[in-house]
């Protein structure tokens, strides 16, 4: 089959480990006799730097005319000094403005071999944790009006709105039921309906949808309890399904208990456009350059980007496949190193997962 990907390095470690994620991308090509063609563009410090802004029209044009997006990561000190309004975290906001990306995939994992890294107790991690979070990333509290501060009955008051339309709440609910569907079938929706009307409105919409998915287990989680259990027995979840706001908190408590930044992917899905893939860990200025990068969850996010937007499960089965040899094998970056391992670099992290698929 014939696919485009519009490729992004980025800035810091980007560069480095969008190659090993290309050198995958070609193998799995071969392999299984794909067309890819991989074009690349300019976002964030080095667009400023050639461009003077981080989202040149250029790069939106050949996203929007791709299959997906593959990202590396974007900022750094030398630009922390530019004008607000042309920062490089301003690129990233724009293209997933730009391609509609109303839904963020988290996954969340612990792979056997990397399971002292967790922070939780052992005979909690031992159960296992491979959960993913599905956040609505276009609406809730973040865009709701009315918002804002003002003075009331001589003090100051600050509001937001946290509204959802119900085609907003169908559209990612149905995305995490056909999520569940390709993995363990099961779906979890936080809210916060005993005290929300709008989380009555999605619990509502979620069982509304769920008559179309009797192939699915659906439970309903409140918020508060969803912190709790994420990190008292997280090995319950499969797909988690929640707004804006919870999502933001929930995604990130999510991937701290599994203890490697360097590991973790995410897609961001839009409706019928390209979709975004990028590691969930930034540029990293520290080690750029220095061929120390982990470049795996860059590596993941490309089967994340085989599995959600070119439709091909058995290739991103083959990527995940290759990334748990490496790591039964031994084979680690500094940044998830242990005595007793072979440490490797960056690149040659890339050469093993592609030797393996
Ligand atoms: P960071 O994620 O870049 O780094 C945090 C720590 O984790 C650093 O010690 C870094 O060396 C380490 N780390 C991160 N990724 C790693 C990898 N793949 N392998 C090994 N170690 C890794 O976060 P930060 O230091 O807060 O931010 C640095 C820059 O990145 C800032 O300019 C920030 O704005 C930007 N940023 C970009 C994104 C993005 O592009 N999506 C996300 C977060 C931060």
């Amino acid at each position: 089959m014939e696919f485009n990907i519009c490729v992004l390095p980025g800035d810091g470690i980007g560069p480095e480990i969008i190659s090993q994620a290309e050198k995958v991308i070609k193998r799995v090509s071969e392999k299984f006799s794909h067309n890819i063609l991989l074009e690349h563009a300019l976002i964030g410090g080095c667009a400023i730097d050639k461009h003077g802004v981080p989202l040149p029209n250029e790069t939106i044009t050949k996203c929007k005319q791709s299959d997906a997006v593959l990202l590396g990561a974007v900022g750094g000190p030398k630009w922390d000094k530019v004008d607000h309004d042309i920062r490089p975290e301003k690129g990233l906001l724009g293209i997933r403005k730009e391609l509609g990306l109303f839904a963020n995939l988290r996954p969340a994992m612990v792979y056997d071999e990397l399971r002292e890294s967790s922070c939780l107790r052992q005979d909690i991690v031992e159960k296992g944790i491979d959960l993913i979070v599905i956040r609505e990333l276009t609406g809730g509290i973040y865009f709701g009006t009315p918002k804002g501060i003002e003075t009331k009955d001589g003090e100051r008051v600050g509001y937001n709105t946290m509204m959802y339309r119900e085609f907003e709440i169908r559209r990612i609910v149905k995305l995490a039921f056909e999520v569940a569907r390709g993995r363990k079938k099961r779906l979890c929706s936080v809210d916060k309906a005993n005290v929300l009307d709008v989380s009555r409105l999605w619990r509502e919409v979620v069982e509304d949808e769920a008559k179309n998915y009797p192939d699915v287990e659906l439970t309903h989680m409140y918020v508060d309890n969803a912190a709790m259990q994420l990190v008292l027995n997280p090995s319950q979840f499969d797909v988690v399904v929640t707004s804006n706001l919870f999502g933001d908190i929930l995604s990130d408590e999510a991937s701290i208990i599994t203890g490697s930044i360097g590991m973790l992917p995410s897609a961001s899905i839009g409706e019928g456009g390209p979709g975004l893939y990028e590691p969930i860990h930034g540029s990293a200025p520290d080690i750029a350059g220095q061929d120390r990068a982990n470049p795996l969850a860059t590596i993941l996010s490309v089967a994340m980007m085989f599995r959600y937007s070119l439709g091909l499960e058995i290739e991103a089965k083959r990527i995940e496949d290759g990334v748990n040899e490496v790591l039964r094998q031994g084979y680690r970056t500094p940044d998830i190193y242990t005595p007793g391992k072979d440490m490797v670099s960056c690149s040659q992290m890339g050469d093993l997962v592609v030797s393996l698929i």
